[in-house]
């Protein structure tokens, strides 16, 4: 570890302000940011438009990369690609790419591990580790957008679907989403992000209030209370009326649908009669369900639901006027699953 600043936590003011007791002009702020975040330049060595000792100084004081890869694995089919960094005080997060038509997607983390303890869920299963920052959130776009870049391509969407809860570190993903959202830089709409949240309730509401144009979704996976609070620790806290609630707000503050994903495990959440009671839980939401086979996790005896009771399920929900989607887990075989590499990379070390 370093212990020098990461440069992709500070914001443009930051830095302006950082080179104004350089004594260097306000310019270079933007120039260095430019080089940072619309060159995709990864290091000061790479800044030929500034002169070598300013080269040199922001070498010196700042950190330009928190994340090391360490394994890389592409599915069968390259279209998914999922790496595991190591940060410098050694714990581990994970980012994926998936390929899909035109749309170049990132799936990536806020933090490493997770509190909220959804059983299911390999992450989950890990505990918390710790939040990461916003410029380590930041980083992992930068990693893939470097990548895309030397094949002619650009980063289309982020979802906010790795490791972690990221309304338990709400200030640092928000903070991350405007610094790739800025216009001097990587200029990726908001409307290109999506978050997904457990359920906490509060920060939905502020959200809500913010009235930003990210997506939100909402990891629902039951339509009983004691179901979900079997499944999702948290239910205990904010219950689903309380989280419906939550949802209506949100969607009556900012006119924006909201998405409901629902993880299908086999005889626990996927019969016709939950689909029924979902679909009375929605009623009247502007809202679109995400039904996504379970992908098996270690410490979860659960199993993925058949494709044909994921489609019987979407098919109830549209009877009664709730759009519906089935969604592939994509990379199954390279444990693409939430914090499913990171858990195999703990039980190596130890
Ligand atoms: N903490 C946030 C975002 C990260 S999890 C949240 O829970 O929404 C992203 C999505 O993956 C959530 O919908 C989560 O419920 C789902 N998920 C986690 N483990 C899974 C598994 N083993 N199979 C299928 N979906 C899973
Ligand atoms: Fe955390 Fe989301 Fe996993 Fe639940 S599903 S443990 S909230 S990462």
């Amino acid at each position: 570890m370093t212990g020098l600043p990461l440069i992709y936590d500070l914001d443009l003011p930051q830095l302006e302000q950082v080179l104004s007791t350089w004594h260097e002009p306000k310019f270079r702020a933007r120039q260095i940011w430019q080089n940072l975040y619309r060159n995709l330049w990864a290091h000061p060595s790479e800044f030929t438009n500034i002169a070598l000792p300013l080269r040199n100084r922001l070498e010196q004081e700042f950190l330009f990369s928190a994340l090391t890869p360490k394994t890389v694995l592409k599915s069968s089919d390259g279209e998914t690609v999922k790496t595991l960094f190591e940060l410098p005080d050694g714990k581990a997060i994970e980012a994926v790419q998936m390929l899909y038509d035109e749309r170049r997607t990132l799936c990536i983390s806020t933090q490493a591990g997770c509190a909220m303890g959804c059983v299911f869920c390999a992450t989950g299963q890990m505990g918390f580790k710790r939040h990461l920052s916003s410029g380590e959130i930041v980083e992992q776009v930068l990693y893939y957008a470097r990548l895309l870049k030397q094949k002619g391509e650009a980063v289309t969407n982020v979802v906010v679907m790795g490791m972690g809860e990221p309304f338990h570190n709400y200030d640092n993903t928000l903070a991350a989403i405007d610094r790739l959202n800025h216009p001097d830089g990587l200029n990726l709409g908001a409307r290109r992000f999506t978050i997904s949240t457990v359920g906490l309730v509060p920060a939905i509401k502020r959200f809500a209030d913010e009235d930003r144009q990210v997506n939100l979704a909402i990891s629902l996976h039951a339509s009983d209370d004691q179901s979900r609070s079997n499944l999702l620790p948290v239910n205990k806290r904010y219950d689903l009326e309380t989280l419906l609630d939550a949802c209506r707000y949100y969607a009556a503050r900012t006119n924006r649908r909201v998405t409901f994903e629902w993880a299908l495990i086999r005889d626990v959440n996927d019969s016709s009669e939950q689909a029924r009671q979902l679909a009375t839980l929605l009623k009247g939401l502007l809202c679109h369900v995400n039904v996504i086979p379970l992908n098996p996790t270690k410490a979860y005896a659960g199993q993925a639901t058949t494709r044909e009771r994921a489609l019987a399920f979407c098919e109830e929900l549209a009877r009664y006027g709730i759009p519906a989607t089935v969604r592939l887990r994509r990379g199954i075989d390279i444990q693409a699953g939430c914090g499913q590499l990171a858990t195999e990379n703990d039980a190596r070390e130890g």
